[in-house]
């Protein structure tokens, strides 16, 4: 049977080392902060700013949520941005998304200050992913599989890794960052042929479809580390991800669960990237 692999272990290993460097930070008077800037009551944006919150307040991390109405005109949203940039005082912002209808994201994403967006939202963040930029932010997710994938050791460099889904918030970002770690990848989406025995190829395969248990296991080769990114909802109303974990488990070398898997890496990701914020605008 393969090993179930939780996020908890490496997000408490990254939770601990960056609990050290904000002490440090704080001795020379430096106090990291993160801005959230949520627009409206979306209860799946309350509960991930919850979990944000809990995790940045505990490693010493100042917070600061930012809930604008949700008719906000585009003109006072970017007045409202604006002045977090140009606060000294911030050093990440996170920007919930989708947006209302009357606010323009493809107008947005270039207001937000491109050394204080944690999350990658700004294109020129986009473009340093692409380019292997280490002064830049990935988004969150992706990089939580990331940091699973070297919390495990799992040898990413000559490996055949391939990637469903390519959306620019999990499958286009996290293929880069396999091929940045030198895996061979091949990106599946929903006009993708023969879907199983492209899969079934794959040393690492990430999922992130949004399609509630889909990928059992004839998707899966022998042995294969298996990273489920989706969060869904199942027949009985319990949160699944994309991948059919039971049937899965038994050929995989390792496999995330869903919970507890990818999205309990996401936070501690955030702090991460606040705090390397701070050091690269302290000229750390
Ligand atoms: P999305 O924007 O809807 O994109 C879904 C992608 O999956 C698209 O590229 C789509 O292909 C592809 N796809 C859909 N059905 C498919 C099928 N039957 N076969 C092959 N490919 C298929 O979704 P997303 O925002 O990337 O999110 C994906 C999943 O990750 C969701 O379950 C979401 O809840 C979850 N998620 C989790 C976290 C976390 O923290 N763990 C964060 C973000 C998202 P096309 O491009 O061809 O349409």
């Amino acid at each position: 049977m393969g090993q179930i692999i939780r996020g908890k272990l490496a997000a408490d290993a990254i939770s601990e080392e960056l609990t050290k460097k904000v002490e440090i930070l704080k001795t020379k008077g430096i106090s990291p902060k993160l801005t959230i800037v949520r627009v409206g009551t979306n209860p799946s944006d309350l509960a991930y700013e919850r979990g944000a919150l809990k995790r940045c307040e505990s490693i010493g991390i100042l917070t600061e949520v930012k809930e604008l109405d949700e008719n906000i005109s585009q003109s006072d949203f970017i007045l409202e941005l604006e002045k977090i940039n140009n606060d000294k005082a911030v050093n990440g912002i996170l920007i919930f998304r989708p947006f209302p209808k009357q606010l323009d994201e493809s107008v947005i994403k270039y207001v937000i200050a491109p050394e204080k967006d944690v999350d990658c939202f700004s294109p020129v963040n986009v473009a340093k992913v692409m380019e292997n930029d280490e002064t830049g932010f990935a988004p969150c997710t992706p990089s939580a599989v990331m940091e699973i994938l070297k919390y495990y050791d799992v040898p990413m460099k000559g490996k055949k890794a391939v990637v469903v889904g390519r959306s620019m918030v999990v499958g286009k970002p996290v293929s880069m960052l396999l091929l940045n770690e030198n895996a061979t990848v091949t990106i599946c989406h929903s006009k993708t042929q023969d879907m199983p025995d492209v899969c079934s190829e794959a040393d690492i395969l990430v999922v992130g479809i949004g399609r509630a248990k889909m990928i059992d296991s004839k998707y899966v080769k022998d042995g294969a580390v298996v990273i489920d990114v989706g969060i869904n909802v199942d027949e009985n109303g319990n949160m699944c991800g994309d991948v059919d974990t039971d049937d899965c488990k038994d050929k995989a070398l390792m496999i995330t669960p869903v919970p507890s898997g990818v999205g309990s890496v996401t936070t501690s990701i955030l702090a991460k990237h606040v705090v390397k914020a701070c050091l690269l605008q302290n000229s750390i």
